[in-house]
């Protein structure tokens, strides 16, 4: 049984505005359903590009569980989102020879979710949870027997005719995937015996996987188009594939051609209101407030300002912008560097 969620999650904010940002790491509905994707998972840690020491001690992890014919040890990947989680988990179990299920955590409302995914895993299979930092109580509490050792402790009826029942599990591989590895809870996180840290990728790497997708979608693509959409992509593989399927649009829409170009790709990002730097409107907007106020600001204060939430300012638009050196933040606020203001300066 395989329980995917419709659920965007509690810091989708993105989302809940009218337009949908190109460079959001969140995945989009349009990504949920774009088949087309599917085509771009690497299935071989050949094909995953990057990430480096995750894959060797991975490569090390699975080979020991294949030769001692044991399924691979509950696996937690944290990182970013739009980073690869996913799609490790569907390769690992790729590479493990088997089946990966997948579920995310605010789809396990009821403890019978839970039970109902546990009991159709089959002997070495791959159940992969993202989310899930967002596991209730009652249903995380279930999974701690069920991973330590392959069992399930059920309490049937209730007061002083409740009685206990256990039911055995086949051994099976858990997967979770958290972007907020400080929320997972320490039993939890405690009965993981592998833990990964996915980091942002590099330049190069991104290219890489941009060179590789374009292949895939059949279009030509200059070598220094391909490093310049790697640049705005802030370090995240669903960012990078994201905008080279716009830029795909606007070629073949606009442009009628497959040969994608320097030029092509600044007049196709330009078309979704992406400049060089990567910075969409909102980015912008962002810059502007701060550059007109000319003082370190309060979060909340710039979140007034733009009728924008806070939390969304925070983790969503922020990060990329201390990341490029536009934006710091002091204890009396947020302030502009001297090159983001520059940047904001040229731009007007
Ligand atoms: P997450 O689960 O961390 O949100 P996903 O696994 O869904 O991220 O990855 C987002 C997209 O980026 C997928 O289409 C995937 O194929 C691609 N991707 C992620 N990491 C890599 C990589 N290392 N090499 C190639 N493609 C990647």
């Amino acid at each position: 049984m395989a329980i995917i969620s419709s659920d965007i999650g509690d810091n989708d904010f993105s989302l809940r505005k009218k337009e949908l940002r190109l460079v959001d790491s969140k995945i989009i509905p349009e990504e949920k359903r774009n088949n087309n994707l599917n085509i771009a998972r690497p299935v071989t840690f050949k094909e995953f590009v990057g990430q480096e020491k995750i894959k060797s001690s991975l490569r090390i992890a699975i080979d020991a569980s294949i030769y001692r014919k044991e399924p691979l040890e509950h696996t937690l990947l944290y990182g970013q989102p739009g980073l690869g989680k996913t799609t490790l988990a569907f390769l690992i179990a790729n590479e493990m020879n088997t089946k990966c299920r997948i579920a995310t955590a605010p789809a396990i409302e009821r403890p019978r979710d839970i039970v109902g995914l546990l009991l159709g895993l089959k002997e070495g299979e791959v159940l992969f949870i993202d989310e899930i930092h967002r596991m209730n109580s009652l249903t995380e509490e279930l999974l701690y027997s069920a991973m330590e050792d392959f069992r399930l402790d059920l309490t049937m009826g209730a007061n002083r005719g409740a009685r206990c029942r256990t039911i055995n599990l086949p051994r099976f591989t858990l997967i979770g995937a958290t972007t907020k590895l400080a929320s997972i809870s320490a039993p939890l996180r405690d009965r993981f015996g592998l833990s990964q840290k996915i980091e942002f990728y590099t330049y190069d790497e991104l290219k890489q996987i941009i060179i590789n997708f374009s292949k895939l979608l059949n279009l030509n693509l200059e070598d220094e188009a391909s490093f310049n959409l790697a640049k705005i992509s802030r370090g995240t593989p669903r960012i990078a594939l994201r905008l080279l399927r716009r830029v795909r649009d606007y070629a073949q829409v606009v442009k009628k051609t497959n040969f994608i170009s320097v030029n092509l790709i600044k007049k196709a990002l330009n078309s979704y209101q992406i400049d060089e730097k990567g910075l969409d409107s909102l980015d912008r907007q962002y810059l502007s407030f701060l550059n007109q106020n000319n003082n370190p600001t309060g979060l909340d204060a710039i979140a007034a300002g733009l009728g924008d939430d806070s939390s969304m300012l925070e983790f969503v638009v922020e990060p990329y912008l201390i990341q490029i050196g536009f934006l710091t933040r002091t204890p009396r606020g947020r302030l502009l560097t001297a090159i983001g203001k520059q940047y904001i300066d040229s731009v007007k």
